[in-house]
């Protein structure tokens, strides 16, 4: 038996629903706060990785599905987003059109990691990003939405932190301070004291646990913001306050991407485990100039899609959208060209229908109406040929009745209105 790769999982059709009903509410909500959809290609020149999310993250050093094409040259299949994007703005020159954008995108990341629940090496996000506005009230917004969304898909108990990671100035003064500290500790982990010389400040979100302990006492970033950063930092606050958003403050948030300026956050379950975190994003002000692109403030987050839809697949009742409306059993060559015809006419009109293929008895076809849960079965056999009518049984009360063949359509329209489906006649 051929089995999918590790970390590589089908998304079945019973699982698909719920994935297509967040997908829906997501757009509808991104599109209600001014978003607009783009589409991305999966594959890209790996330097749009490389010098977009930094050379010493995790994802560039580690995680990322890299190959050469027939000439040589690299090539990554995308492990986030953002850079793309990035690289589409700058590339379609759509600064020039309006430098404000609000991008939204769903589709499947990359990344090589050791496959766990909630951990796999495709999964998907949906992002949003914007690029050209640089106002603190833009990020307490994109928390907003963030929040209108789960709260729609009756998620409760989600965590949100955020944190300010400064700008290029004060960064690299903090990462002096930090370093500095950092110096007389040498009970680190090993990824931790590679990042002591390269990316001391990824050291702060380390999960290992002696790290965390040794870091107790390290400077906070809160302490070395430069005034512009302090002031931005405070506006999101009071914006986020504004409309009563739960959020705390983690000076240890760093997010995994070194473009991150300023405004970091993370949105947290503990449902989860290990895996806590439902969607994250932050500032990310000079991306676009570092990859090539005229100078551009940028904000984004990405939400893990797979990890939602654990989350709340537990909770949500899946309305089991398979199940038709109708179920054309017939018996014969004649009535089956019949039953073909009226089908397809009925799922044109937006029925939902099932057609019978099999010459199975007609005892056997009752139970496998019963099995897919057929709201309705229309039998057509010699008796309703010769009649020009259709017999039509009713699964759920037991009733049968005929019907004109030519009046079948508006009948299933008002009847399945009559109960609650939403047609229109
Ligand atoms: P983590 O700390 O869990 O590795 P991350 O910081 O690498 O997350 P981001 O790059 O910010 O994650 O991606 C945003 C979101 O995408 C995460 O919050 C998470 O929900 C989801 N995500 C990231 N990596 C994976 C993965 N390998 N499998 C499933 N979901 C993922
Ligand atoms: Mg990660």
């Amino acid at each position: 038996m051929i089995q999918a790769l590790r970390g590589f999982r089908d998304i079945l059709p019973d699982e698909t629903d719920i994935w297509q009903k967040i997908e829906k509410l997501a757009k509808e909500i991104f599109e209600n706060f001014g978003f607009r959809e783009i589409r991305l290609p999966i594959l890209e020149k790996t330097e749009v990785f490389a010098r977009g999310i930094g050379d010493t993250t995790d994802i560039v050093e580690k995680e990322m599905f890299s190959f050469q094409d027939s000439k040589g040259r690299s090539q990554t299949m995308r492990p986030e987003a953002t850079a793309s994007i990035a690289r589409a703005y700058i590339q379609h020159k759509m600064y020039s059109r309006s430098p404000e954008q609000k991008l939204y995108t769903i589709g499947p990341m990359f990344r090589k990691e050791r496959p766990q629940k909630g951990r796999y090496r495709q999964f998907y996000q949906i992002n949003a990003e914007v690029l050209g506005i640089d106002s603190p009230a833009l990020d307490a917004q994109l928390i907003v939405m963030l929040q209108e969304l789960f709260t729609k898909l009756g998620i409760k108990n989600l965590n949100t932190i955020i944190n300010s990671l400064g700008c290029k100035k004060c960064r690299k003064e903090y990462n002096l301070v930090l370093s500095s500290f950092l110096k007389d500790l040498d009970s680190l982990c090993g990824d931790c004291t590679r990042r002591k010389e390269k990316n001391p400040l990824r050291i702060l979100d380390c999960k290992n646990e002696l790290c965390r302990e040794n870091l107790g006492n390290a400077p906070l970033f809160e302490n070395y913001l430069c005034d512009d950063c302090k002031t931005h930092f405070s506006n999101l606050k009071e914006f986020l306050d504004i409309e009563k958003i739960n959020y705390k403050i983690d000076s240890r948030l760093v997010r995994g991407l070194d473009y991150y300026t300023r405004t970091a956050f993370e949105i947290q379950t503990d449902e989860l485990g290990a895996q806590s975190a439902v969607a994250g994003g932050g500032r990310y002000n000079g991306l676009v100039e570092n990859l090539g692109g005229p100078e551009t403030p940028g904000i984004g987050f990405a939400i893990g899609f797979d990890r939602l839809v654990e989350i709340i697949s537990s909770k949500i009742k899946s309305e089991n959208k398979s199940s038709p409306d109708i179920f054309f059993i017939s018996f014969g060559k004649k009535a089956k060209t019949k039953a073909f015809k009226i089908c397809n006419e009925m799922s044109r009109a937006g029925i939902k229908t099932e057609l019978e293929f099999s010459e199975k008895s007609m005892k056997a076809l009752m139970k496998k109406a019963n099995r897919i849960n057929a709201k309705f079965c229309a039998i057509i056999g010699e008796n309703e040929l010769e009649k020009n009518i259709i017999s039509l049984k009713d699964m759920d009360q037991g009733k049968q009745m005929e019907v004109n063949e030519k009046d079948l359509i508006l009948y299933m329209k008002q009847n399945l209105k009559a109960t609650g489906e939403s047609y229109s006649v």
